[in-house]
């Protein structure tokens, strides 16, 4: 938007080249609570209830609120700061139309990595083009679906669990005030996944490897920090395993410890063999297991304790019934962790 008086910088053409992608999953080290809704509570009672998908009332990672603490703490943690003394994130605009000014903004712009990525923030006349990443929403992994989905007819779970935290008195070490945070339980997977848009123009093109180390960087810092709700009193202590493949489909680099994955990594139901014994060639795919299939599930390794979970659960209400594709998220979610 422009009014008469200042007429539109000139913009650069871009060509979009594709998509750089980094895909796997996020392992929920310890709950999780991302907030939704009160109105989307049917089961249980909390204040505090987790994000849902209204179609399928199961509870997922809004996109909104990963892309934002990325970008929250990549600003954090650069030098100088990427934020104003408001709290809000810097952009570079030009103080003046003075052609000087405007060639520093420019030159400022096209040097940040950050606005690059994440998108300027308001500032409509910036010079980058559309904002690279794209973070889907991450729903529940096929397998993780199911373990919760026997947990709600064994347990009473709607797919969460309900922690009760509450305030100690000093002068007596009595509990007050409880509060009922809920959470999608420690060892759960989640999908990752993140597209990249590479654009190049006349005179300027996108450092591909450079944006997604940068992205790499974030995931990192979340990882050591937290993520939704209560981070500070042991929630939302996550994991990242994902692999970062350019749009010409380099691979880059991966993430993930082999110490994390041992810890927590529970095995992934198997879906079709859950029935008959589980045949030796369950997962004789890429075996990439940092890799998830679109919609097919299944992702992960299999193991006795899987094929238990899973036999209990189709011996129930589910029977033989094929796996049905996974919901899509639907709500263009604001919600922030
Ligand atoms: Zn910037």
């Amino acid at each position: 938007m422009s009014n008469a008086t200042t007429p539109a910088l000139p913009q650069p053409l871009r060509r979009l080249l594709g998509h750089a992608r980094i895909r796997g999953s996020i392992t929920c080290r310890s709950g999780l609570h991302v907030g939704g809704s009160k109105d989307n509570i049917d089961m249980g009672e909390t204040d505090n209830p987790v994000v849902r998908d209204p179609l399928t009332d199961l509870p997922y990672i809004p996109g909104s609120s990963l892309k934002g603490k990325l970008r929250a703490l990549l600003e954090q943690s650069a030098s100088p700061p990427h934020y104003d003394p408001n709290g809000e994130p810097r952009n570079h605009r030009p103080a003046s139309r003075d052609p000087a000014e405007v060639a520093r903004s420019r030159a400022a712009y096209k040097a940040c990595a950050i606005c690059r990525i994440f998108g300027p923030h308001k500032d409509p006349d910036h010079p980058l083009g559309p904002t690279r990443i794209i973070v889907r929403d991450g729903r529940l992994t096929e397998g993780d679906r199911l373990r919760l989905e026997a947990l709600r007819d064994e347990k009473q779970l709607n797919f969460t669990e309900l922690k009760t935290e509450n305030l100690v008195l000093r002068t007596n070490n009595t509990a007050r005030n409880p509060r009922i945070l809920e959470r999608i339980p420690a060892t759960i997977r989640l999908e990752l996944d993140i597209s990249v848009r590479v654009f190049a123009s006349d005179d300027d093109a996108d450092d591909e490897p450079a944006m997604l180390d940068l992205i790499k960087q974030g995931l990192e810092i979340i990882q050591r920090d937290t993520f939704g709700g209560s981070g500070s009193r042991g929630s939302g202590w996550i994991a990242f395993d994902c692999t970062a493949v350019t749009h010409e489909g380099t691979e880059i680099w991966t993430l993930g410890s082999p110490a994390v994955a041992d810890h927590v990594s529970l095995p992934a139901t198997p879906l079709q063999e859950s029935v008959a014994p589980v045949p030796a060639e369950v997962t004789p795919d890429t075996g990439d297991q940092a890799t998830l299939p679109d919609a097919a599930g299944g992702a992960g390794v299999g193991s006795a304790e899987g094929a238990m979970v899973s036999g209990a659960m189709v011996g129930g209400a589910e029977g033989g019934e094929p796996t049905p594709p996974a919901a899509n998220n639907i709500p263009e979610d604001t919600h922030e962790g």
